[in-house]
């Protein structure tokens, strides 16, 4: 039979089945099903094998993507899927999750034309049923290295450096201040994106592996850092970055204004049944929401907004839709749902009373490009107008905050709250306690889940090099 050198000319792009809106506004479940086998077969086939990887380098984990798209079409699920954990611990979150029209997928070559291959698509979908027919990481070989690590922080940073340090026979303690793993997976991103068993799925790999888990255990609190940094071999420092960006908004504090994350997290323990008196959820039935930002937590917050059955639901943002960070994607969904999208607005003031919330005063932005990236905005005079609004939900961001526990340990943190790496003498994720790593949030700031995974796996072949040299210094001494 003739070679089909073309392949993606018969098989167009195809993502996996979208649930209908009106099905889907009605709960929490993901909105895409996972690809059939006939889809994945079709849909990897269309990797044209260009020679020179661009997704490879577009996506920053440099996953060996034509390779397991060449097993994912010849049906060697399991083998993908072991090939893909060589180079990512989370590949059925990843493929979920990632921005994949900024990543991989805008690197394909088949994107300018003809639809990129819908890599994050294949890639969850051949770890799922991977999972489904029993397959697990191999750790047969591994020898136990007696050698402990503590991890602080149980988000895909600290995973990632967990999987990598399991691998090399290290016992690993993970501990986290919440009742489950995930940090920012968990209690961030919302289960329509990513539902929470496939979580539960990534634990029970986890552990099957020897990784043990301690939760609704606090560093700092429940245990003291300086025991961890005695106790253990080295500690790697996965704690994210939590402190709210602060708008100064005038009104911020009115009844009625709710910043992000502890909305979503509210959202999120109601759902796991987990849910404390300090969850504080707030109540949406018929009510006007309108969300202060531009990011993906702004997008997770209107689209939860809309599942609470709210009256209306806007998201306001500075600059123009092109210059928003938030996902594409997530937009389009957002909108699909009902979303009014208000571009090129600067929140002035939340205005209201004593009872609430009656609306947030903004204005109209014009954009100036200094050539530093992104274009600034600028407010036009006397354009303000007043947006009538029940609930305002505020969302510019998070920044990372120095632990006290870590600065009083000898640990540097620069002034932007981002802990110190690497430098002089050091190893690039080494803080400035020798014994201690770190990656994530935490370093980069507010970032992606696929780059806090990218830190985990450095630092942990980091930690690997250390042991390696302390060996090679302790058998010089000997001879
Ligand atoms: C709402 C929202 C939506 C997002 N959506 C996306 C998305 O769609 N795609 C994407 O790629 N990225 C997304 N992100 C970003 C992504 O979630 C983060 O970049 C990523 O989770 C960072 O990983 P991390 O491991 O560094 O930190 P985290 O995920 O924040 O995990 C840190 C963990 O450390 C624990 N911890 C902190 N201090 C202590 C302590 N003292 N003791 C014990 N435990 C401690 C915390 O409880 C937490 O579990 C989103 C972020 C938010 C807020
Ligand atoms: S990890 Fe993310 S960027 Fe890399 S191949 Fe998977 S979806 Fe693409």
């Amino acid at each position: 039979m003739k070679k089909d050198n073309f392949p993606f000319l018969r098989f167009p792009r195809e993502l996996p089945r979208e649930l209908n809106v009106p099905v889907r506004v009605l709960g929490y479940g993901e909105i895409h099903t996972a690809f059939t086998g006939e889809q994945i077969t079709e849909q990897a086939s269309r990797c044209i094998d260009c020679g020179n990887p661009y997704c490879s380098w577009g996506c920053p984990l440099h996953n060996h993507i034509p390779r397991w798209l060449e097993l994912a079409r010849e049906g060697r699920v399991e083998d993908a899927a072991a090939l893909m954990h060589e180079t990512n611990p989370l590949p059925e979150i990843c493929g979920r999750i990632c921005p994949q029209d900024r990543l991989c997928e805008q690197a394909c070559t088949l994107e300018t034309g003809f639809g990129a291959v819908t890599i994050g698509a294949i890639e969850r979908s051949i770890t799922d049923e991977a999972f489904k027919r029993g397959w697990r990481p191999k750790l047969d070989d591994v020898e136990a290295s007696g050698k402990r690590i503590a991890v602080v922080g149980a988000g895909p940073a600290g995973l990632a450096a967990a999987d990598v340090l399991a691998r090399a026979g290290h016992a690993v303690e993970v501990f986290d201040r919440y009742e489950e793993i995930g940090g920012l997976l968990t209690f961030g991103i919302p289960p329509f994106k990513l539902d929470k068993k496939i979580v539960d799925t990534r634990r029970s790999v986890l552990e099957g592996m020897g990784v043990k888990f301690r939760l609704n255990t606090e560093i700092g609190k429940d245990i003291d850092f300086a025991a961890l940094t005695q106790d253990y071999d080295a500690v790697f420092l996965g704690t994210g970055a939590y402190q709210f960006v602060d708008g100064k908004l005038p009104g911020q504090t009115l009844p009625g204004v709710h910043a992000a994350l502890p909305f979503l997290i509210a959202n999120m323990r109601r759902l796991l049944g987990t849910a404390t008196a300090a969850d504080v959820m707030p109540e949406l039935l018929g009510k006007r929401v309108v969300v202060l930002g531009g990011g993906d937590t702004s997008m997770d917050c209107v689209r939860t907004s809309v599942r609470h059955d709210a009256e209306s639901v806007t998201l306001v943002y500075r600059r123009d839709e092109a210059n928003m960070p938030g996902s594409r994607r997530e937009v389009k969904y957002s909108r699909d749902e009902g979303v009014d999208f208000l571009f090129q607005r600067q929140p002035l003031e939340i205005l209201g009373n004593a009872k609430g919330v009656i609306g947030v005063r903004v204005g109209e932005t014009r954009l100036v490009d200094d050539g530093n990236g992104r274009p600034r905005s600028e407010l036009v005079p006397g354009s303000e107008e007043v947006l009538p609004a029940d609930v305002v939900i505020l969302a510019f961001g998070f920044l990372p905050e120095p632990p006290q526990w870590a600065t009083a340990n000898g640990i540097e943190f620069a002034t932007n709250g981002k802990i110190v790496l690497g430098g002089a003498g050091r190893l690039p994720l080494q803080t400035t306690n020798p014994k201690v790593f770190a990656g994530g949030d935490m370093w980069r700031g507010a970032d992606l889940v696929v780059r806090a995974v990218l830190d985990g796996r450095e630092a942990a072949k980091q930690i690997k090099q250390m042991f390696a040299a302390q060996a090679a210094t302790a058998e010089a001494v000997v001879a």
